[in-house]
């Protein structure tokens, strides 16, 4: 889906036709500057003059699939009473841009008529106060439209309103249950669905082993040369790789077929299969697919969104699990990896494919893998847990650094990072909130940015922070639970 994002001018006829033309033009020269900068483009729809203007076009920007979201903005004074029965009805995230054509009070020109064109300042504030009196969730964004930073967060916004796009259109193909009596990982698929859109359903292992019956050595021969091409082979184990691929393509299909973006397995139901999906998810993940280990098909949407919220729409976004600490005095770090699948866009260098045994479940042979050390730099990592009633998406912010030991025994992908405000009082906090151990890790998507989604998809949103204390934490997390008891 190719998304855009509407822009809606509110005005009046007290100003006359000039006014109205004047506006009409600089609203234009906005939206085509805005779509120049900006991640997605603009679309400049309407100086809205009546109530009729305003909800015909929140009727048409429901209705339009690559609508994914409302910019409003008052260069004039537009009554807001005009605005009710449209933003009432108003089901696209939406964004209030408190900006103004000009930058300066120009000293020797300012007379009224320059007041009455040029009164945004108060015309901004009617319409702050309709969004506030229908508490429509909306994001509010002050600043010269040339500026900067005020495009950094415009494009910031607009990447988490396609983040509820790719929400609300989300399926998630299951191959097996969760993994027997974890209970983090399991949730209410109808309360997903009711309030992020999440299609949650099952297929059978059985219907996967067929399916990679079906796939041909020309395909199979085709994803080799791709993997070749992405990844150093680091083993003569070719069959091994083939079989990945052959994997790979039967999911594949199964998930197009369905309209799937994310898929969840479990190493405890394999049946039929030779090995454990490895190099098949990692690859999977990196062309944007969303994937949960052990059932978990709330990090597999949330990998698959998250993925879509980042750079060009499949950003470094990965599936990740907290493994074991290093809890020397001064270089407290979490290690992160998983049994197999982590996702390469996670890499500071070029991944191996490498076979290795894998113990654990039911594999009859040693599954191709991806190995490789993830980039240092800032991230976040993120989990979403059933509260019972209501979601909570928790983020906590890290700093990734290049492991600190080559671990050259260690036949997996991995990342290292101390989360905020320190190793040992961030795990504390992400303990306290309740965080699970499998979380989507991201260099790409920031805390603002998930704030913003979860606001827009109405969930309980907690961001542990350079400022967080676990007391601090604790009370916020008691007011939380009672406020959304009474929502
Ligand atoms: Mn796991």
């Amino acid at each position: 889906m190719k998304y855009e994002f509407w822009f809606v001018v509110g005005s009046q006829f007290l100003y006359g036709n000039e006014v109205l033309e004047t506006v009409d033009k600089r609203a234009a020269e906005i939206a085509s500057k805005l779509t120049e900068v900006l991640p997605y483009p603009v679309v400049y729809k309407v100086t809205a003059k009546t109530n009729k203007e305003i909800t015909e076009t929140v009727r048409e920007a429901n209705y339009r699939m690559e609508c994914a979201g409302i910019i409003t903005w008052c260069h004039t004074f537009s009554p807001s009473k005009m605005w009710i029965d449209g933003l009432r009805d108003l089901a696209k995230p939406w964004c209030h841009f408190a900006t103004q054509y000009n930058v300066e009070i120009p000293n020797d020109e300012i007379d009224m008529d320059f007041m009455n064109l040029n009164q945004a300042a108060h015309g901004d504030r009617e319409h702050g106060f309709i969004g506030a009196r229908l508490r429509k969730p909306r994001k509010i964004i002050a600043g010269h439209w040339t500026d900067n930073r005020v495009h950094k967060r415009l494009g910031d916004w607009m990447k988490s309103a396609v983040g509820v796009a790719v929400s609300k259109d989300m399926k998630v193909m299951r191959f097996g249950d969760n993994m027997r009596e974890v209970a983090v990982t399991e949730g209410d698929k109808v309360e997903a669905q009711i309030k992020l859109g999440w299609q949650v359903n099952t297929w059978a292992v059985g219907d996967l082993v067929r399916e990679m019956g079906k796939v041909t050595e020309e395909e199979i021969d085709a994803l080799m040369a791709e993997y070749e091409a992405s990844y150093d082979i680091a083993t003569d184990n070719t069959a091994a790789i083939r079989y990945q691929a052959r994997e790979e393509i039967a999911i594949r299909k199964m998930m197009d077929r369905e309209g799937c973006k994310a898929f969840s397995n479990t190493f405890q139901d394999l049946y039929g299969m030779e090995q454990l999906p490895g190099l098949a998810s990692q690859h999977l993940m990196a062309l944007g697919y969303g994937y949960g280990g052990e059932g978990d098909w709330k990090v597999s949407a949330l990998t698959a969104i998250m993925k879509a919220m980042g750079e060009n729409g499949n950003g470094a976004s990965a599936f990740m699990e907290d493994y074991t600490y290093h809890l020397v005095e001064g270089q407290e770090y979490s290690l992160g990896a998983h049994m197999l699948e982590v996702c390469p866009s996670l890499a500071a260098d070029k991944p191996r494919i490498e076979t290795h045994h894998l113990g654990i479940g039911m594999n009859e042979k040693d599954p191709a893998r991806l190995v490789f050390e993830g980039k240092a730099g800032e991230g976040i990592v993120t989990s979403l847990i059933d509260m019972g009633g209501r979601l909570r998406l928790i983020v906590q912010d890290i700093e990734c650094v290049k492991p600190i030991m080559p671990m050259p025994n260690l036949p997996v992908a991995r990342v290292m990072w101390r989360a905020m405000p320190d190793l040992l009082t961030g795990v504390e906090c992400w303990i306290t909130a309740g965080g699970a151990h499998h979380t989507v890790l991201s260099y790409d998507v920031s805390a603002d940015m998930m704030r913003d989604w979860a606001n827009m998809m109405d969930i309980e949103f907690v961001h542990i922070s350079k400022e967080t204390t676990p007391a601090k934490l604790e009370d916020e997390l008691f007011i939380k639970d009672i406020a959304w008891k009474l929502k």
